[in-house]
């Protein structure tokens, strides 16, 4: 089967691969019919991740069972299925406590030995371990394109939002309006926010963000402290959302929000980073950081984007083909798109 490898920094290519086979009782096989380009596929991309040349690389997809082991009870062959970018056994201390993000034996699609050896999903087909975890049925009338967001991007725009404490009225700043951004922006609408402010120095996605709801501030030519304070009598947002994982966005989010205010970071953080601890202390600030507990949220976010209460469909900027995968990293890395889905 044609599959997208990682081959060396700034280079994938579509190559023949062996086609999948069940391996365990909880496996099941899946047809991909669309799949994401992701920011952390990026990651790997420059070499940032790394993982071994040859290597499937993807984590975001849509598609039918083809098998599925004795044990998968939740999905059958022939169902049009989600899954979720990562997997969990269900089991262990952080499982049993539904912290599946930091499962002992979680293994994630698509990065290599270091993240459990799991094959990515761009590809004609995947296999999924742990198939009643993983996976959900599509709901009745839900494309492909918005289905794949609630496996990865949407969940973790939830879980910057849910994960908060936020409350009814509250006031909210995200920054950075990637999709996980412009995700958390839909996210705090919909969990009752009154207030999203939404900071970032691409035109085109600031006009997304206020047709979200949020009020737009670009970054160098508007004033988000100011903006924040407008909203708040002076006070500060009552959470910050950090989607952008740079120092320069998380010491802007201690200072955009309140007193015992939250700061979320979900962006990503692979380094030592400096941190203004005695704002951080004297605020006395919540600070929340890491990946998103997608496979917790898969079931709410599925409902609200049935109900229409979050929507991705704006989000996806292309569609291309599985086998012009070198050209849509490229076109990626130009941040040229927003959401890349790929057909194989
Ligand atoms: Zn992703
Ligand atoms: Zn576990």
């Amino acid at each position: 089967m044609r599959a997208v490898t990682f081959q060396a920094p700034y280079e994938v290519r579509v190559d023949d691969v062996p086609e999948p086979e069940l391996l365990d009782a909880g496996d099941a096989i899946v047809r991909i019919e669309a799949t994401g380009v992701c920011g952390s596929d990026l990651h790997i991309y420059h070499g940032r991740v790394k993982i071994e040349p040859g290597f499937t690389i993807g984590h975001e997809y849509v598609g039918t069972v083809i098998a599925a082991g004795n044990d998968v009870r939740n999905v059958g062959v022939g169902d049009r299925v989600l899954g979720c970018f990562q997997t969990a056994c269900g089991r262990c201390f952080f499982c049993r406590r539904g912290w599946f993000h930091k499962c002992d034996r979680s293994r994630t699609f698509g990065h290599g030995a270091v993240l459990g050896g799991l094959q990515g999903t761009q590809a004609e087909q995947a296999l999924v371990p742990c198939a009643d975890l993983v996976l959900r049925k599509v709901p009745e009338g839900m494309s492909d394109e918005v289905a794949l967001f609630a496996g990865d991007v949407m969940g973790t725009g939830y879980h910057a939002i849910a994960d908060s404490g936020l409350r009814a009225g509250d006031a909210v700043a995200v920054l950075g309006l990637g999709p996980v951004g412009l995700c958390a922006v839909q996210a705090a609408r919909a969990h009752g926010a009154a207030h999203v402010i939404a900071v970032d120095s691409v035109p085109e996605r600031l006009a997304l963000a206020e047709s979200f709801g949020a009020r737009a501030v670009h970054l160098k030519e508007g004033d988000p402290r100011r903006a924040a304070g407008e909203v708040t009598e002076g006070r500060g947002v009552d959470l910050c959302v950090d989607a952008v994982g740079h120092p320069d966005a998380l010491d802007l989010a201690v200072r955009l929000t309140r007193k015992y205010g939250t700061v979320q970071a979900v962006g990503v953080y692979a380094e030592r980073c400096e941190l203004h601890m005695g704002l951080v202390w004297i605020k006395a600030l919540r600070m929340c950081a890491g990946h998103a507990n997608v496979l917790a949220h898969v079931d709410p976010v599925l409902a609200m984007m049935s109900a229409g209460l979050l929507d991705p469909a704006p989000l996806v900027t292309h569609h291309m083909a599985l086998e012009d995968a070198p050209e849509a990293y490229a076109v990626y890395d130009r941040r040229e798109a927003l959401k890349i889905v790929l057909q194989p």
